[in-house]
């Protein structure tokens, strides 16, 4: 890895820009790439999925842990050659174009696996969801977001960011934040902070069928945060669905713990 041009010397060479419309903002200092890499591991010889690797900061940090196997996954064609550069010949890294969105990951890799990226803010909230809660399961996630995302990941009830994000992200995984970057970290410096959140994924989850219910019933409630869940969660039941999950019909979804919208997410299926 130190044989390596500094990775503003491999951007000048290829001659490469930061995409607005991609949401690059890219980490150049490897000893920031190196310290997520530590908080996400150790990874104990299995397989790491790094989603929009760009100019491959993280993906250095990747090559030099005990990953077995590195996958990339960039929508940007002008960043595969560059990411070609750092393939050792090992075997350990596959580069894929395309969009992350859309990737299939059971048919990357098999076995426990872990998501470690800096993901483009654009699509950072589906691509939690869908790992969260798609027929994929990582073994856990280390993901960078604007600091406002990241927050309402692993907000508490009671507070302004708790919401739809903290009830789904919560009841399917353990959230904390890990460590927060000013935007002066990045080239170029997006227009807000940003913070790692690391996720490891529960292994009591809820059936399909609730956790769909679960989006329903929290985009009522939090869709009318201010009213009572009476009336913000009539079409669904109401005051009487409240008192078959044991909440309080008067209250309001900011005071509602994830476990108590998975029982309002069960008793609207009985
Ligand atoms: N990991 C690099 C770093 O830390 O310097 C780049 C991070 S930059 C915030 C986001 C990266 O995601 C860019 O390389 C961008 O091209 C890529 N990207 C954007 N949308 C994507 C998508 N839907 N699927 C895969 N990659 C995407």
């Amino acid at each position: 890895m130190t044989a390596l041009p500094s990775l503003r010397e491999t951007l000048d060479a290829h001659g490469l820009m930061a995409k607005k419309s991609f949401g690059q903002h890219f980490l150049l200092d490897l000893n920031v790439t190196r310290k997520i890499v530590r908080l996400a591991g150790p990874f104990d010889g299995r397989a790491v999925i790094e989603v929009g690797p760009g100019p491959g900061g993280l993906t250095r940090a990747l090559m030099e842990s005990d990953a077995g196997r590195v996958i990339l996954v960039e929508k940007d064609p002008r960043f595969i050659p560059l990411l070609s550069e750092l393939d050792d010949g090992s075997g350990r890294l596959t580069i894929v174009e395309g969009d992350a969105l859309h990737v299939q990951e059971a048919a990357l890799v098999t076995g426990p696996t872990h998501l470690v990226s800096n993901l483009p803010y654009n699509v950072g909230t589906p691509l939690l969801i869908k790992w969260l809660t798609g027929p994929w399961r990582p073994h856990a996630l280390t993901l960078m977001f604007q600091k406002e995302v990241a927050e309402r990941i692993v907000a508490q009830p009671g507070q302004s960011a708790y919401g739809r994000l903290a009830v789904i992200a919560q009841t399917v995984a353990e959230a904390r934040l890990a460590m927060h970057l000013p935007a002066a970290a990045f080239t170029p410096p997006p227009k807000v902070a940003s913070a790692v959140v690391h996720l490891v994924p529960r292994s009591d989850v809820p059936e399909p069928s609730v956790l769909k219910r679960l989006e329903q019933v929290t985009a009522a409630a939090f869709g009318q945060r201010r009213k009572m869940l009476r009336s913000s969660l009539k079409s669904l039941g109401g005051a009487d669905l409240c008192d078959r999950a044991g909440i309080d019909p008067d209250a309001r979804a900011e005071t509602v713990d994830p476990a108590g919208f998975v029982r309002l997410a069960e008793a609207s299926i009985l």
